[in-house]
């Protein structure tokens, strides 16, 4: 049951029943929220995430959506959509302090017009600095944890700053999965601006040439087995454009799986399992998904 009399009365933000989060997603498939909140400050997000663990109600946090695929049966709870709470960045003691609502891309313009260097491949990433953490998101052989000096998270319903070495990252990793990161301390080295900017928008032409980016995706499916590449596998195991239903192994990118326009979840779930299995045969090597799976009863085998 949703507390919903006491949820309007801590929050001031959009609060909306039976939403579908397709929209919200990059993939675009997806069921409904029971709820859907866009808490509109700090407090709001606060005192929502009091009374949902207070009455044991099951939330989710939402990003970008550009790393979730949500079930065509929804999400049974509250998802909290960080799109207004915690949108600032700035400088702190040559810091810089950046919210988990903060868009990646905006995130690295502030860095970048401020000569710091460390963050520019991220440039073109479609999350948030909170999903970014979350997923300690990377490309060209850098991860935001590279300069990340610590972590402000709820414990406890109290936000407390963790050093970088208790933030759990690995490829693709962080220990706050399942928690409410709520921003980021980075310590970056000067860079000349010039430089900077020409290098972010080199990584951007790279993306728009090597990503289909004209259809919805999730970005890389698969994370890259230990000394491989998934996308290499799945092309050599001859999967390159293979379809289910509206969803396709695309054609420019192997990792990518793109929606033809009247995709499912549950085709996605499909050629995920296709898509390993097939992997597995030809290569012995198991694929492990990067993206995060909400809302399925059965999942997709995860390794
Ligand atoms: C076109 C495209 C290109 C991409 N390229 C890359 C790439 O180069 N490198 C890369 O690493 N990734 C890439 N991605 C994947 C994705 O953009 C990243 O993983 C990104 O960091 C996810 O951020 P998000 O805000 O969209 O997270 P979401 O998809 O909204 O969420 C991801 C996970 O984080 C959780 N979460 C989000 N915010 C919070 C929070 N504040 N507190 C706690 N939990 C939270 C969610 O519950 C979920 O479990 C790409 C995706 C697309 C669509």
């Amino acid at each position: 049951m949703i507390p919903l009399d006491e949820i309007h009365r801590v929050v001031r933000g959009r609060i909306a029943l039976n939403e579908l989060l397709g929209p919200y997603t990059w993939m675009k498939v997806g069921g409904p929220a029971d709820c859907y909140i866009e808490p509109a400050d700090r407090k709001d997000l606060l005192d929502l995430v009091s009374v949902l663990v207070a009455q044991r109600v099951p939330y989710l946090l939402l990003g970008r959506g550009s790393n979730m695929l949500v079930s065509d049966d929804g999400f049974r709870g509250v998802v909290i959509s960080l799109e207004s709470a915690l949108t600032s960045v700035r400088r702190d003691h040559g810091d810089v302090i950046a919210e988990a609502g903060v868009r990646l891309t905006k995130f690295v313009d502030f860095c970048v017009q401020q000569g710091l260097a460390g963050v520019e491949m991220l440039a073109g990433i479609p999350g948030s600095v909170g999903g970014g953490i979350v997923m300690n998101a990377g490309a060209h052989g850098g991860e935001i944890a590279d300069h990340c000096a610590a972590v402000e998270v709820l414990e406890g319903g109290v936000p407390v700053w963790l050093p970088k070495e208790e933030c759990g990252f690995r490829y693709r990793h962080s220990a706050f999965e399942g928690r409410v990161v709520l921003s980021g301390r980075f310590q970056l080295p000067s860079g000349d601006v010039e430089t900077l900017i020409r290098r972010r928008k080199e990584l951007i032409q790279k993306r728009n040439a090597t990503q289909p980016l004209e259809l919805p995706n999730l970005g890389s499916m698969f994370k890259n087995p230990q000394g491989a590449f998934a996308a290499r596998l799945i092309e050599e195991a001859g999967l390159k454009g293979k379809k289910i239903g509206g969803i396709q192994v695309s054609e420019k990118h192997a990792n990518f799986m793109v929606n033809l326009g009247n995709g499912t979840a549950q085709d996605v779930v499909q050629l995920i399992n296709l898509v390993q299995r097939t992997v597995y045969q030809h290569s012995g090597l198991q694929l492990e998904l990067e993206v995060k799976l909400i809302g399925f009863k059965t999942t997709a085998r995860a390794a």
